[in-house]
């Protein structure tokens, strides 16, 4: 393998990701960031995030990865460029792009003599590519005063990993995307991904290769599908969840049980099993903001996105649900003490952004509730990102327990089913448990004393 100088702009969740898989791939890769307590975590061997298994493979790349806030130090060598910086929702719904101009302004003042590749692995809107391109063109010719002709080329590889398995993700996509217009960039990344396309690396032992792994698809398309690839995934996703929580809601009405539901129609082989556990809904940096986006396109091309919008409006209605559930149990929230069984918006992270069990935080907090929660890695961010929200939190399952009027399970992490039930039951003012993910065991539940309310199933209403 022809190992590739590349530079990453964005040390986040997906450049920090990108950066240490290639550096394994056996790259020498370069992540620049602009935030100095992560440059300085990074330098140190830690990663400033919550990932399974990204120290370690940082520690197998060691040799080949550097830190640095110099795009100078990156860039004029690179033969790639990732951008991986961060396209936060603005208020109308379309992402801010000042960190992707930023980035595209850097890498055009700083560009070599050798072709490069310049990758957007942002999530941006369509049309992005020609405005990074133009972006990165007038800055090279602002500051050299000359044409830069062929010197670059601009691709889309959007990015599908998941947060919590971001390196098992990367190691073994389902299909690499890259859309570009220049076949020489196309080239370019062929050879870049190659050893993941071939699946010809040594697999690390704490990410081992999935059985029946064959050689990955590489999905070669046009810079607009490449683009819109990416946000069609995540709506469609986003919609598959939506859907299944639509029709919970109705099971509850009706005496269904959604799990039973779920699985008679994603044994459907057109159907699939995946993405139709009802429950909270969906949270994250990604799937918010990704929908967003995709309607505020729609509407600058005249397009209305019905389906898209009707699955945002489920989701974020089916937070106040939870609410509503625990008013229907306890009657008056007023003065009650609640406590949230995880903060984080998914298992194996400590990613709040757009996390349901903030936003039902609140809701419960307006009712004048008192909030407490417990998370397994999530707690100090919550304290560093939230400080001024009053939720009281606990290390402890059991203190959180402590005289509770309820628990709302938010978030299913794995050891919440090893929790000493029966001993949080006898803790408890009374023992009542949302059960937010359908996740825990109903019936060890009963016997260990609870009143159990899951979501979807029609006997309890
Ligand atoms: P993040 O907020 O975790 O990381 C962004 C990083 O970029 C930060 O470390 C920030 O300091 C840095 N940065 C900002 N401006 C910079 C600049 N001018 N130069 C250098 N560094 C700069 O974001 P993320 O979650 O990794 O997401 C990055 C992009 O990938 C987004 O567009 C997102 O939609 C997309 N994406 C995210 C995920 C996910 O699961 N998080 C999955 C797929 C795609």
């Amino acid at each position: 393998m022809k190992s590739m100088k590349v530079a990453v702009i964005g040390t986040g969740y997906v450049g920090l990701t990108t950066g240490v898989t290639l550096a394994y791939l056996g790259h020498q890769v370069t992540c620049v960031d602009v935030d100095p307590a992560k440059l300085a975590l990074l330098r140190q061997g830690k990663a400033p995030i919550y990932e399974p298994g990204l120290e370690e493979l940082m520690e197998l790349a060691r040799a080949n990865l550097r830190y640095t806030d110099q795009y100078a130090e990156a860039v004029p060598e690179a033969e790639v460029v990732f951008i991986a910086v961060g396209t936060p929702s603005l208020p109308d719904g379309s992402p801010d792009l000042q960190y992707v101009r930023a980035a595209a302004r850097g890498i055009g003042e700083h560009l070599g003599n050798g072709f490069c590749v310049v990758v957007n692995k942002s999530t941006v809107p369509i049309g992005s590519g020609n405005w990074v391109e133009s972006l990165v063109r007038e800055a090279y010719e602002g500051r050299y005063g000359r044409k830069c002709r062929g010197q670059f080329a601009v691709a889309s590889n959007p990015e599908f990993l998941r947060e919590g398995s971001a390196i098992h993700d990367s190691l073994y996509p389902d299909r690499i995307v890259v859309g570009a217009e220049d076949p020489k960039a196309l080239e370019v990344l062929y050879n870049l991904y190659r050893p993941l396309i071939e699946q010809s690396f040594p697999a690390p032992t704490f990410a081992p290769r999935p059985e029946r792994m064959e050689a990955v698809p590489l999905i070669t398309a046009d810079l607009a599908s490449a683009e819109l690839i990416k946000y069609a995934a995540n709506a469609f996703l986003s919609v598959k969840i939506s859907f299944i929580n639509e029709i919970a809601n109705l099971a509850e009405r009706v005496g269904a049980d959604i799990s039973q539901v779920a699985r008679g129609i994603g044994l459907d082989n057109r159907i699939g099993t995946r993405f139709l556990q009802a429950g909270v809904g969906w949270g994250g940096s990604c799937f918010g903001k990704d929908t967003a986006a995709l309607i505020a396109t729609g509407q600058e091309y005249g397009l209305a996105m019905p389906i898209v919008q009707a699955a945002r409006e489920v989701n974020y209605r089916q937070r106040e649900r939870m609410v509503e559930k625990l008013q229907r149990e306890l009657k008056i929230l007023k003065g009650r003490t609640i406590g949230l069984l995880g903060l984080a918006f998914k298992p194996n992270t400590d990613d709040l952004r757009d996390a349901p069990a903030l936003d039902i935080a609140r809701r419960l907090i307006e009712r004048g509730a008192w909030v407490r929660a417990h998370d397994p890695v999530a707690l100090d961010n919550a304290r560093r990102s939230y400080p001024d929200l009053p939720i009281t939190y606990y290390e402890d399952p059991l203190a959180l327990a402590e005289e509770a009027d309820a628990l709302l399970l938010v978030t299913e992490w794995s050891q919440y089913r090893k929790l000493d039930w029966p001993a949080m039951a006898q803790a408890m003012r009374r023992p009542l448990l949302v059960d937010g993910r359908n996740f825990l065991d109903r019936r060890a539940l009963l016997q260990a004393g609870f009143r159990y309310v899951g979501v979807g199933v029609g006997e309890q209403e």
